[in-house]
């Protein structure tokens, strides 16, 4: 049987798009749909605009700073639609660029929702089209909270968008996007509250992670408000108040949830293929990612493996290599990397220190210090270096940092933890002075043993 098409991509997101393209530069015919918006969820209402917010929330802080180091600037006032403004160009710009990438190598684009009608057809927006492969490529949505009063509370596709700058902010969860989003409005001139399930942020994370940044949030001036549950949101006008289990109040211009994000299955017709989904509505994969059905794949966040864009991106790449070149690529999804860009930020790769002391006896190397900057600035900020050893083999199990550039830093020291680096590497590397990062080849003194 002939296909319109070999592959047929669904979603143009991060690991949708590198797939596409990898595939059609081995000689593929390759399409690809996407229902809302050109590079999905990062570059839309994800990693990109939260950076660009972090960014400018820096900036009021770096002003605030600059008179330890003898600037008078005045007072600092933010235009949050000026903002708003410039990073819709920027996004707009972003988009563009998605489209040329994929056209540019003959890939045909659908502006469409794609739904299957059997394994090797799809209605895209009413047109019948078929494929020889086909990749599901969705991404995920944010959970909507499951308490009254959630239609007063916003997600994170729309905090990209909000009209007016709020003076009040109270963000439910302690994940990524609430610590994230906390900094950026606590770092704008909001009030923030941020109320959290767990004793610390971050469940999951390195525990002198999770305490470090606690202590830095609440130093800041976020309030905490910990092992804590929502009961209801009211409303009254634009005012929101916020309900806690243990009796607290609290009134907000906005009430953001980032309790999570759901596989986005919703209206695809897997059914009418045969693809086999998991509880929480992940589509099953297995290595090599592929589904129950043969030539049905899927990737990135709508597989709920690591939902990180750039492992979506190393997916969809491997997975391409593997059907249209010389087979798969690897990238080792073992140790990945993974930055926070809270304020401050944190940047880890590889073993929390208590996995490790589940494994077996773990050396730890902490070490907390004022860093340079804040010695002129008075700003009480701490920074944390963590490295955690295997105490048999003395092999870098994993490393954590929090501070300033953070995630920018432990791109580098995941290359050599990714190369199995010994304790002894990075003993023996030089530092580059002054900086914070020489902090993680001049942990001398072993802080404690865990394990074992
Ligand atoms: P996370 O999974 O990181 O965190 C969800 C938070 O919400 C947890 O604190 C969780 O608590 C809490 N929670 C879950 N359900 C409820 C509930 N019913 N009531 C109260 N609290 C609840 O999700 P996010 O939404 O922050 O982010 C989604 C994902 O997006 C991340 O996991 C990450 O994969 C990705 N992401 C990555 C970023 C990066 O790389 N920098 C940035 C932003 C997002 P508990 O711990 O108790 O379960």
């Amino acid at each position: 049987m002939t296909y319109d098409f070999d592959l047929f991509v669904i979603g143009g997101g991060s690991g949708g798009v590198r797939c596409a393209r990898i595939a059609a530069g081995h000689g593929a015919r390759v399409a690809v749909a996407e229902e809302r918006f050109w590079g999905g969820t990062c570059v839309n209402v994800g990693c990109v605009p939260k950076k660009l917010f972090v960014m400018a929330a820096e900036y009021g802080n770096s002003a605030a700073d600059a008179k330890g180091f003898g600037w008078n600037l005045g007072p600092a006032t933010h235009d949050w639609s000026a903002l708003i403004g410039e990073k819709n160009v920027e996004i707009a710009r972003l988009n563009g660029i998605y489209v040329k990438l994929l056209t540019g190598v003959g890939i045909t684009i659908f502006e469409k929702k794609a739904v299957f009608i059997d394994p090797h057809t799809l209605d895209v927006g009413g047109e019948r089209v078929t494929a020889e492969r086909i990749v599901i490529a969705t991404g995920g949505r944010p959970v909507m909270p499951p308490f009254v009063g959630a239609e007063h509370v916003i997600v994170s596709d729309d905090a990209f968008f909000l009209k007016q700058f709020p003076k009040r902010v109270v963000l439910l969860g302690g994940g990524y996007i609430s610590v994230e989003f906390a900094g950026i409005f606590q770092g704008l001139g909001a009030q923030v509250d941020l109320v959290m399930r767990q004793k610390l942020p971050l469940r999951g994370f390195d525990e002198d992670l999770r305490t470090g940044l606690a202590e830095e949030l609440t130093n800041s001036g976020i309030r905490l408000h910990a092992e804590v549950a929502v009961r209801e949101v009211t409303a009254r006008g634009d005012i929101k108040t916020v309900h806690l289990a243990d009796g607290t109040t609290i009134e907000a211009d906005l009430c953001f949830a980032a309790i999570g994000r759901a596989p986005y299955v919703a209206g695809l017709g897997l059914d009418n293929a045969g693809v086999a989904i998991d509880a929480k509505g992940a589509v099953t994969v297995d290595t090599t990612s592929a589904t129950n059905v043969a030539h049905i794949y899927a990737i990135g966040d709508v597989t709920d493996r690591l939902n990180l864009t750039p492992v979506a991106i190393a997916e969809g790449h491997s997975l391409a290599e593997a059907l249209y070149g010389n087979g798969p690529r690897h990238w080792d999804l073992e140790r990945v990397a993974t930055g926070v860009f809270s304020s401050p930020p944190i940047g880890t790769v590889g073993l929390t220190e208590a996995q490790a002391a589940a494994r077996g006896p773990a050396d730890i190397y902490l070490s907390r210090f004022t860093p340079m900057r804040h010695t002129l600035t008075g700003r009480a900020r701490k920074t944390l270096v963590k490295l955690v050893v295997d105490q048999a083999t003395q092999r870098v199990l994993g490393a954590h940092k929090l501070g300033d550039d953070a995630p920018e830093i432990i791109q580098g020291i995941s290359i050599a933890i990714n190369c199995g680096a010994a304790k002894a590497d990075f003993d023996r590397t030089v530092g580059v002075h002054p900086t914070a990062a020489e902090e993680f080849v001049t942990l001398r003194t072993r802080t404690r043993v865990a394990g074992g």
